[in-house]
């Protein structure tokens, strides 16, 4: 049974390093990660949180923490430097979806209106998706897009003043424009709402300069380390120091029990390598090789929502292709090329058809691949597009 599984992870392996890998919001860790998430660190509870904490929040529930303690406390200390803040930070969180319950629910009660951006428009989830947690605890109202798939600022203004939310969220997770975090946080001032950011996709560009950062500007930022960020599975959250005991409240003992060690220690090892100058250099490559596979579609007639992008991904319109984006994800899986379908914005198909293809470069960047790889990428989807449509 154990061999199974073993089998199954080689497989898994193989697939990884032979296709190519689209999807946005992955990537590929180092060995040095890689070690720390499989090592003894698993086998230590460690509930609560280090001695010297900031929040107050301090002390753990069971003895023999002091090496953990020191992991967490490191870790929580670099990932100050590469955000270059001095906004407290929880590294507990295990994924981006806990971290985003916990962010609310420091601040918000059940029934409190939260603004965010329309789920079709790329929002996540945890944004309001009635099918989430948000959806079903939360009153949630929604901006939306302008026709050019640009977040209408307009509109943010509108609803914020109609609904009066207790907090504005900016974040997604399908948005390849640059996102206006000092206008947000300029209309969530004019109301008295608190201001949060979800920068889970764009944290590698916030960190090395190439996106616009939001600490100084959101009361609490969210983040997953998976992402652009190139570390562990997992979740942070980042919040203004007068937040911070609600914060880690709101992780735990609220939300969560036992903070995954090894994960932290992995988180620690990935702020370190965000902090190589190698990093910046390759988060740089990553946006220039979006921008260069993304022009390559338009040179071969595609539309690209927002017709362009500024960060590490951008999405397709394969309406006039006549392929729904479940049929253009399902057709490249079989020529191990994989990426996901996604909305389009006023989509008129449902999410699991959809119109569109999100297509992401901070994976194979990571690989090595450059511009011209990518442009040879886009000409490879292009021909299996046509081909699947001779033969539809
Ligand atoms: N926030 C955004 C913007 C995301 O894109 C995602 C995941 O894709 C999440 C939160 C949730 O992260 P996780 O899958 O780790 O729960």
């Amino acid at each position: 049974m154990v061999k199974d599984i073993f089998d199954l992870i080689e497989k898994e392996k193989k697939r990884q390093d032979e296709n190519i890998e689209l999807i946005a919001s992955e990537n590929f860790v180092s060995d040095d990660i890689l070690k720390a998430v499989g090592s003894i660190l698993t086998n230590k509870y460690s509930e609560g949180y280090p001695t010297n904490r900031t929040s107050g929040n301090t002390g753990r529930y069971y003895g023999g923490c002091q090496v953990v303690d020191e992991i967490e406390e490191k870790c929580c200390d670099l990932w100050r430097k590469v955000f270059n803040t001095d906004y407290h930070v929880n590294v507990q969180p295990h994924c981006g979806s806990t971290a985003n319950f916990a962010a609310y629910f420091s601040i918000l009660n059940a029934g409190d209106t939260i603004l965010s951006m329309s789920l079709n428009n790329g929002a996540h989830l945890t944004h309001g998706s009635p099918a989430s947690f948000s959806g079903k605890l939360f009153n949630m109202v929604f901006y939306d897009v302008d026709d050019n798939g640009f977040i209408d600022m307009n509109d943010v203004k509108e609803k914020a003043e109609k609904y009066k939310p207790k907090l504005i969220l900016a974040g997604a997770s399908a948005y390849s424009r640059i996102i206006p975090f000092d206008k947000f946080s300029e209309i969530a001032k004019s109301i008295g709402a608190y201001f949060m950011v979800d920068m889970a996709h764009i944290a590698g560009l916030i960190a090395t300069g190439e996106h616009k950062s939001p600490f100084g500007l959101a009361d609490i930022i969210t983040t997953t380390t998976h992402k652009t960020l190139r570390g562990p599975r997992g979740g942070m959250i980042f919040c203004k120091k007068e937040l911070a005991k609600k914060v880690d409240s709101a992780i735990f003992p609220f939300s969560q029990g036992g903070p995954l060690q090894h994960i932290i220690a992995a988180k620690a090892i990935a702020a370190e390598e965000c902090l190589q100058p190698s990093y910046k250099e390759y988060i740089h490559q990553v946006v220039l090789n979006s921008k260069a596979m993304c022009e390559e579609f338009k040179k071969m007639g595609y539309k690209v929502i927002t017709d362009g992008t500024d960060n590490h991904l951008f999405m397709l319109d394969l309406t006039h292709k006549g392929i729904t984006g479940i049929e253009c994800q399902d057709m490249l899986d079989e020529h191990h090329i994989t990426l996901n379908k996604n909305c389009i914005p006023n989509e008129t198909r449902s999410p699991k058809v959809a119109s569109g293809v999100r297509i992401g470069t901070a994976a194979m960047t990571t690989k090595g691949y450059k511009e011209q790889d990518f442009i040879d990428v886009a000409h490879k989807i292009d021909k299996y597009i046509d081909e699947y449509m001779v033969n539809k």
